[in-house]
């Protein structure tokens, strides 16, 4: 029985023996295989709710399957320097959040340069944190929350997903704003971190909504407010950091889709014209309102589009992680 990537192997001979350039073969026969999409945190955490949730009509669009990758450590850094040395052949590309434009500043020592090392395939979405507690945490409200961390200090802990990671970057400037020290506790992803709040093993977490939303909507975790500068649709009645204080505290969580360096351009269409499906997709999309998370303009979701945005964010935070004098090493 003649397989479909027998046919494609002996069709790739006969271009070698006819002298075509196989290369352009094999890229004309791209995907035949299945492509692993990376996500540098473990999995049930937001960024691995956003990739599970594109990864189902990528692979429509591609007709081949896209297997979401989990690989946590330091913040996401690993991730990408692992990705940074893939084959650059279409197979591995990579989901990761603003972590990519916040490691330069954070990380003396980076084994990756996000502006030298990638390719760019489009941006995909931008997700605003909430910062919680555990359900019987004793502070009813922001105002009750910043009475006690005033006095108890480092006896309070903090969950981050690693250092350098977004949860981590969120609770630094929370820190940093309210002149306190909290014990921070790193986990491999803000999936395992928010198991450790539920299960009462640690008091506080700022991550995303993509994994909140419901949580705070069944009352299982408490909410003290969130990071974006206007309250969200999808909870109207927590209001936001900067409203209660906190003067300008925003973090709006934006994703980028990422390729090694060298992987060819018309590889690179095909998965950037996957990935606009799926953010098209509707299902996705009322997923994405569901949780808070914005769609991108389609002009964004394209290489140039995430390469600007990425230098202009690396240029944004380096002075402010500088001014706020933390660093993930
Ligand atoms: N929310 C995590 C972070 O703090 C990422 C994740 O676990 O999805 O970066």
């Amino acid at each position: 029985m003649i397989t479909k990537r027998k046919t494609m192997l002996l069709a790739c001979a006969a271009a070698a023996s006819l002298g075509l350039n196989t290369q352009a073969f094999s890229q004309a026969a791209f995907p035949d295989k299945p492509i692993a999409l990376v996500v540098p945190f473990a999995a049930g955490g937001p960024t691995d709710v956003v990739a599970r949730m594109i990864a189902i009509p990528m692979s429509k669009a591609l007709g081949q399957t896209v297997l979401v990758e989990n690989a946590a450590g330091a913040g996401g850094t690993i991730a990408a320097a692992k990705v940074a040395r893939a084959a650059p052949n279409g197979y591995t590309i990579f989901l990761h959040h603003m972590g990519m434009s916040t490691a330069p500043a954070l990380y003396k020592k980076l084994s990756f340069d996000p502006l030298k090392d990638f390719e760019y395939i489009g941006q995909v979405v931008d997700v605003p944190m909430t910062l919680l507690a555990r359900k019987d945490f004793p502070a009813a409200n922001f105002a009750e929350l910043q009475t006690y961390i005033k006095a108890q200090g480092n006896k309070v802990s903090l969950a981050n997903a690693g250092l350098g990671a977004v949860s981590h970057l969120c609770g630094l400037l929370f820190q940093s704003q309210m002149g306190v020290e909290l014990n921070t506790i790193p986990y491999s992803g803000t999936g395992p971190a928010m198991n450790a709040l539920l299960g009462g093993q640690v008091d506080l977490l700022c991550d995303q909504t993509t994994q909140t939303v419901p949580l705070i909507k069944d009352g299982r975790v408490k909410v003290y407010g969130v990071t974006s500068l206007t309250r969200l649709a999808a909870l109207p009645n927590v209001p936001t950091l900067n409203e209660q204080g906190l003067k300008g505290f925003e973090v709006k969580v934006w994703h980028g889709m990422y390729a090694p360096k060298g992987t060819p351009a018309p590889v690179l269409e095909k998965i950037n014209a996957a990935l606009r499906v799926a953010m098209q997709d509707p299902m996705v999309k009322q997923r994405l309102v569901d949780l808070s998370a914005d769609i991108p303009p389609m002009e964004k979701i394209s290489a140039a589009g995430l390469k600007t945005h990425l230098e202009a964010e690396i240029a944004k935070w380096a002075p402010v992680i500088k001014q706020a004098g933390v660093y993930a090493d």
